[in-house]
């Protein structure tokens, strides 16, 4: 097995043998660019030594031997030469790059002899020992693992005694001394001595490469950023070339256009008289890439250009590493530039209107997560240094807001209406009754509740920050305090909320703005040109529909009517109609509703404008309309002329002891028909209403927690002879269609049969995945944060689909659904919908559209589009 390439050997294809770094360097020289001459270690080398017991095998330092032979022959140089002293840099370079995570030793060749031959052929005796002091620092962190301050210290201290402000005052004489106090260091420290045999150097150098792929950092890394652990680093060996050899010299790194906001200029720093790790450190101050145009406009014109050949070459923002010795320019990385998600978004767009890559390769680009970074502010990250986290909750809508806190939604609403405040609810959980607070709500907050919980939905839809199952948080209505170990958070505070990490802190933090603009509206067009699901919201109101439509929603996939009656005198409504005794005490207030309701589909239905919109009939359970504690009760009791005594125990007569799994969904329908046939004659008058205004509005009536045929078939027949009764009746038509949620295993189980009476199917994961598991979803919170930590479940099912339990659940509702009805519309309206490695899945199951919370779509829609490429 061979196991060293030179760079002329190389190409950019060759990432998983030569590592990232490995083919680059390969790559430029092919573009005969100028970079100095080396060669790469293999990793499968890196393979070899970890299998070998982490040990260089006798194969390899053969090869290694070779190849150093060879780099003399192409560079007249060798190690320890008194008249053309070989030097080399030895730097890791994994198939997938890992910035900083490994190492990186520079100058190894020097020795106390041949230092003296540097200084003499290169006329510049203080370089040479500030060469050796430097890799002496390198290999004894990196080879013997002796911490870096230890040799920094001797530098600040030499600086001190010398009252100099800078590196660059060191003298000859002093860097002598800081070479000769770094030798004690490694007898002190570690017991050593430094190698004084070159090859001797390098072969610990490789060793040391390849074993830094198993430390600590490294492996957190990958962790973090799904690297496989198998891939293994490479090793580049290079021939030196110096940028601190004088004023003439220099280093820096550059990138293509700016990372932070992708505008097309080059962008970067650069110091003379420094090695790389100088630019890095933060020990000088480097200039801005602009000024090398005044000092050496030469060098700066060849670095221009050779930029943009690199960048067309690559067809993507290159990040590139530069030296300069004695006037002559060296390229000694390039890769693609790590940047913000606007300047992805720019740059992509950019790149396609340059002709460089296609509509596919730009948006296969984008991280579908890193948009909704785009769509809500952040806190300013000055803002958050030093700042302590408060508590961590459950990332439940992005954003990052502060305000003033409140328990009630009351109090929170009285205090933004009337003395103009910001405010933050603050609640162990929510409930349909807190709406009007969280609608003046800058961020919700909850100690307890899952990504299902009510806080969870309610505040996506909205679009306002929101963190639940705080759970360190102790939430005390009656004494309006939150504590927090030994913090107490009164009852006005400010707290800020970061909905997209989870993390709450205590006071008001600065944030910076959301960055909707014209490029990421191009990326999104391309990406509905090129995916083949539809991406639907999920929206109860017409302004939430038409945020949607701003981020160009193909329709309503849900409106959940339950959360049109949060408004109070809806709500007094719906509990004059709960409260009735009999079918004719809900006609009144049945009537009333299916005004408003009217209304409401008919505001909607007019903003679809040719789009699709499904609408779900009632389906929470009765009781979470009615009034919880004694003060609510009360006034009730007062608004629908009852005594408080039989209002309460009409409220204990309907209490479940689990409401999810209890009287909802059509189990309403079957108990409660009056209640349906008032939400479809809404639905259907104003469709009528609109189609007789010169619309075209096809209804999608959709029936929740469906369980099987007969029970759909039973719902079915309520709501359409609801409809045709109301067409007779003013002799109209109209197109309807009537279709179920899948939400209920047996559901799944049954689709084929189901299918015969559903002209759609819309998968409610978040029932299913509650029903699937056995998770209450509101609860989930006290135990699924250790599940994961613990590795038993990979990750919430809640935000990301269990395609192994809840997908093949999925995956059989569609395939036998399709059985029955072959062209059998299939959507997902739960919040998963709105994920992108769920998304993936959907792709593959062949789901027709996924619905989410109108921020979610941006998100949505590049991963639909991902999902097909
Ligand atoms: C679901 O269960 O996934 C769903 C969309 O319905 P809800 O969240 O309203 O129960
Ligand atoms: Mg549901």
């Amino acid at each position: 097995m061979r196991q060293i390439y030179f760079f002329s050997e190389g190409n950019k294809d060759m990432r998983d043998l030569l590592g990232g770094k490995g083919a680059n360097l390969a790559e430029m020289t092919r573009l005969n660019l100028p970079v100095p001459h080396g060669f790469t270690i293999t990793t499968e080398a890196c393979h070899s030594y970890q299998q070998n017991s982490h040990q260089l095998s006798e194969a390899l330092k053969l090869e290694i031997d070779h190849a150093l032979d060879r780099l003399s022959a192409s560079t007249g140089k060798k190690f320890e030469d008194e008249s053309n002293p070989l030097l080399i840099s030895v730097r890791s370079g994994a198939a997938i790059s890992m910035p900083g995570m490994m190492d990186t030793i520079l100058n190894i060749g020097l020795n106390d002899r041949s230092v003296i031959a540097l200084a003499k052929v290169t006329d510049n005796e203080r370089f040479a020992y500030d060469s050796y002091r430097r890799l002496l620092a390198m290999f004894g962190n990196v080879v013997y693992g002796i911490n870096e301050d230890t040799f920094d210290n001797v530098l600040t201290e030499t600086k001190k005694a010398h009252n100099y402000q800078s590196d660059l005052e060191l003298t000859t004489a002093d860097l002598k001394n800081i070479v000769t106090r770094f030798k004690e260091i490694y007898q002190n420290e570690a017991n050593k001595v430094f190698p004084q045999d070159p090859k001797e150097q390098l072969l610990s150098a490789v060793d040391s490469v390849f074993s830094s792929w198993d430390n600590n950092r490294a492996r957190v890394y990958r962790r973090q950023n799904d690297i496989p652990e198998t891939l293994g680093t490479a090793v580049n060996v290079q021939t030196m070339v110096f940028g601190n050899a004088g004023e003439d010299s220099g280093t820096g790194v550059a990138f293509t256009r700016n990372p932070a906001t992708g505008e097309k200029k080059l962008f970067g720093e650069y110091l003379l008289n420094a090695q790389g790790e100088d630019v890095v450190s933060g020990v000088r101050t480097p200039e801005s890439i602009e000024t090398l145009r005044a000092s050496m406009p030469e060098i700066y014109d060849q670095f221009a250009k050779i930029a943009e050949k690199l960048e067309t070459h690559y067809r993507d923002m290159q990040d590139l590493e530069f030296t300069i010795e004695h006037g002559k320019l060296y390229l000694l990385q390039a890769r693609a530039g790590k940047r913000t998600p606007a300047a992805a978004v720019k740059v992509a767009v950019d790149l396609v209107n340059e002709n460089l890559i296609n509509k596919e390769t730009a948006i296969k680009r984008i991280k579908p997560e890193s948009i909704s970074a785009m769509l809500h502010s952040e806190f300013a990250h000055k803002a958050l240094e030093r700042q302590h986290i408060l508590a961590t909750g459950l990332p439940a809508s992005p954003g990052a807001a502060s305000g003033q806190v409140y328990f009630t939604a009351e109090t929170a609403k009285n205090a933004h209406d009337e003395q103009h405040q910001k405010v933050v609810l603050l609640r162990q959980d929510t409930s349909p009754e807190d709406i009007e607070g969280m609608v003046v709500s800058e961020a919700i907050v909850t100690s307890r509740g899952g990504m299902t919980s009510h806080a969870a939905v309610v505040a996506r839809g909205m679009g306002s920050t929101g963190v639940v199952g705080a759970h360190a948080l102790q939430v005390s209505y009656a004494n309006k305090t939150a504590t927090v170990d030994d913090t107490v958070i009164h009852e006005g505070d400010w707290i800020s909320v970061d909905g997209t990490s989870g993390h709450l802190y205590l006071g008001q933090l600065d944030t910076t703005e959301a960055n909707i603009n014209d490029d990421l509206s191009t990326l999104l067009e391309w990406a509905k040109e090129i995916s083949r699901m539809g991406v639907y919201t999920n929206a109860d109101t017409p302004a939430d529909f038409q945020r949607a439509l701003d981020f160009d929603a193909d329709g309503i996939g849900l409106t959940r009517t339950e959360h049109m009656f949060f408004k109070p005198e809806r709500l007094l409504q719906m509990r004059r109609l709960i409260l009735a005794k009999d079918a004719d005490g809900r006609k009144d207030p049945l009537a009333k509703i299916l005004a408003l309701q009217q209304q409401d589909f008919y505001e909607i239905y007019k903003l679809s404008a040719g789009k699709s919109v499904t609408v779900r009939l009632l389906d929470p359970p009765l009781h979470e309309f009615l009034p919880h504690d004694d003060k609510e009760i009360k006034l009730v009791a007062e608004e629908i002329n009852t005594t408080v005594d039989a209002l309460k125990a009409r409220i204990d007569s309907l209490k479940e002891l689990n409401p999810m799994l209890g009287h909802r969904g059509d189990r309403l329908a079957v108990t409660y028909p009056d209640i349906y046939q008032m939400q479809v004659t809404a639905i259907t008058n104003a469709a009528i209403k609109l189609n007789q205004e010169g619309y075209d509005i096809k209804p999608h009536i959709m029936i929740p927690l469906t369980n099987s045929k007969t029970e759909m078939k039973w719902v079915r027949d309520v709501v359409e002879q609801t409809i045709r009764k109301i067409l007779i009746d003013n002799d109209a038509t109209l197109e309807y269609k009537i279709g179920t949620m899948m939400e209920m295993p047996r559901a799944c189980v049954t689709a084929d049969k189901i299918a015969e009476v559903s002209d759609f199917f819309s998968f409610g994961t978040n029932d299913l995945t509650q029903l699937t598991f056995g998770y209450s979803r509101d609860d989930v919170g006290s135990f699924m944060p250790e599940y994961i930590a613990q590795g038993i479940l990979p990750n919430d099912p809640f935000q990301t689909v269990d395609t192994e339990g809840v997908g093949e659940l999925m995956r059989m509702a569609v395939d036998r659904g399709r059985q029955t009805n072959s062209k059998l519309p299939i959507g997902v309206c739960g919040e998963v919908g709105g994920d992108p490695k769920s998304i993936r899945f959907f792709e593959k199951i062949g789901i027709s559209y996924v619905s989410c919370s109108p921020f979610r779509i941006p998100v949505a829609r590049i991963a639909a589009a991902q999902a097909t490429l």
